[in-house]
Order: C-alpha cells, then sequence, then structure tokens
C-alpha cells in the first residue's frame, strides 16, 4: 500500500458563491461568476506566481470541503457508485466515470479564467471567473491550463457530450430588477447577468420534478438572498424562472 499523503491547502476561495445550491455544474457556465483566490502563508510569494502572465485560464485542484464529516465518518463520505444529476439523478454510474463532489480524496478539478493577480492590501491574490466553487474552498494546487495539450478537439463525452441545454427563461420583477441595478452600481458589475447564468440552467436537484408542489426557492449569492420561482409561458408550465425578491442578509 502507497504511503498516504498529508497535504495542506495552498489557498482559500472568495467567491460570490455562499451556498452550494445554486452553483453552476462545471466550471465555465456561469463566465460572470468572479471568486479571488488568496494564497496563504508561506505560498504567498509573489515569485511563486513569476511566468503565468498570458495564461488565460488555470487549473484549480481543490477540496470538496462543504461535504467534508468529521474524522469517524469520512469512510462512509463516498460510494463506488453516485446518481448524476445530468441522468436526472436515477441512474447509478462509476464515481470515477463522474464529476460527483462525492469521491474517495475530496479533490474537485476545474479549469477558470485568470483575469489578474498581484499583491493587494498585503494579500497575494489571483483574480478568476467562471467558477463553479463555495466560498472558503480549500485550494491544493494551481497549474497553467495548457491549450496545446489540455484541449482534445477530437475527445469525446460519454453520458455528457455537451453542455446541459439552457432551457429557462428569466426574467426579473420590476422591485428584484432595481435592487440588482444597485448591486451592479455598487458592488458587482453584470449582476443580473449572473443570476441569469445560474438561472438558465435550472439549480433545482433532479428529484424536484417528481415535487411539483414546491415552485418557490432561494439562492444566497454575495450577501443577497434571491427568492425565484418556477412560471409558465406561451401555454408551456415550468420553463420560466421569475426573480421575485432580492434582499441582503442581515448579519
Ligand atoms: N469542476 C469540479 C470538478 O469537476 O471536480 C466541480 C464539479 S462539481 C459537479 C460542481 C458542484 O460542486 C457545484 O455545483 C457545487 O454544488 C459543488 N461544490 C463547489 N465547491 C464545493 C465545495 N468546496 N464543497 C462541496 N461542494 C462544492
Amino acid at each position: 500500500m502507497p504511503m498516504p499523503h498529508t497535504m495542506q491547502p495552498i489557498g482559500i476561495i472568495h467567491s460570490c458563491f455562499k451556498e452550494k445550491f445554486g452553483i453552476p455544474r462545471q466550471a465555465g457556465l456561469a463566465p460572470d461568476a468572479r471568486a479571488t483566490l488568496e494564497l496563504l502563508p508561506p505560498y504567498n510569494r509573489p515569485e511563486a506566481l513569476t511566468g503565468l502572465d498570458g495564461f488565460s485560464h488555470v487549473w484549480l485542484l481543490f477540496i470538496f470541503h462543504g461535504n467534508q464529516k468529521p474524522q469517524n465518518k469520512q469512510r462512509k463520505n463516498w460510494k463506488p457508485t453516485v446518481r448524476p444529476p445530468r441522468l436526472g439523478g436515477n441512474k447509478r454510474l462509476g464515481v470515477f466515470a463522474t464529476r460527483s463532489t462525492y469521491r474517495p480524496n475530496s479533490v474537485g478539478l476545474s479549469a477558470v479564467e485568470l483575469t489578474g493577480y498581484g499583491q493587494e492590501h498585503g494579500k497575494l491574490v489571483l483574480h478568476l471567473r467562471g467558477v463553479d466553487l463555495l466560498d472558503g474552498t480549500p485550494i491544493i494546487d494551481i497549474k497553467p491550463y495548457l491549450p496545446y495539450s489540455d484541449s482534445i478537439p477530437t475527445a469525446t463525452g460519454g453520458f455528457a457530450p455537451s453542455a446541459p441545454s439552457q432551457s429557462m427563461t428569466v426574467e426579473f420583477t420590476p422591485s428584484a430588477e432595481a435592487v440588482c441595478q444597485e448591486i451592479e452600481q455598487a458592488i458587482y458589475p453584470n449582476f443580473r447577468r449572473l443570476v441569469s447564468q445560474i438561472l438558465k440552467d435550472d439549480p433545482r436537484p433532479a428529484y424536484y420534478g417528481t415535487k411539483p408542489q414546491k415552485n418557490r426557492f432561494g439562492i444566497k449569492l454575495l450577501d443577497f438572498d434571491l427568492q425565484w420561482q418556477i412560471e409558465g409561458i406561451e401555454g408551456n408550465d415550468g420553463n420560466k424562472i421569475m426573480v421575485l425578491d432580492v434582499k441582503r442578509i442581515e448579519t
């Protein structure tokens, strides 16, 4: 048996996603989802990033810390088969054939856009876009994305051959729209675009399809709680999402 290897996070993610519900199912699906990656001591040495100029994307290796369980229950944190949401949640596939967050070593892998990096307020940070990462995610490594080798145009995608269909139309009530405009001016450019990118892919778990009575949901984004509901358009049930309300979360 090879020796177990202990790893120490090299950084931590500060992301717009404050809870798992609503995070895109893969990196790049919501290009306006921004995060900063703060490098932690002793890895916060500017020379550790020398040469990163010119790379538009990086790979992040991280820990699915939001799934971690107490030490005595960790063996139960994975199963050899999982139910990918992509297949409606009712078919089991091998964990190593999926990108499930429940896996033996809880390691995740995302290719994200790098928009800048440098020293800010005494911290060494990387600015990222298109993230699918929960706030507080521990990062265990960063590697540059190498288009000549990492992009494989002839690759086939198994049970997930293309991006999920963008089936939902997203609209805002006038009051939600007004709050979003304020957020865009003061805190987060393109906030409405981000909300639309998240909701158009329908973040509801697959099993909600069998619970049509529940149609009102909430998502926490930045310091805001977004309330939204499923509605029908043009005689079709359930293909419109209406953002009803956007409220600052009181701490
Ligand atoms: N791109 C990564 C991969 O393939 O390893 C992640 C894919 S995983 C299917 C994406 C989901 O992971 C998100 O929708 C979110 O719910 C969940 N997630 C993101 N960060 C997490 C964290 N730190 N802990 C637990 N779950 C997380």
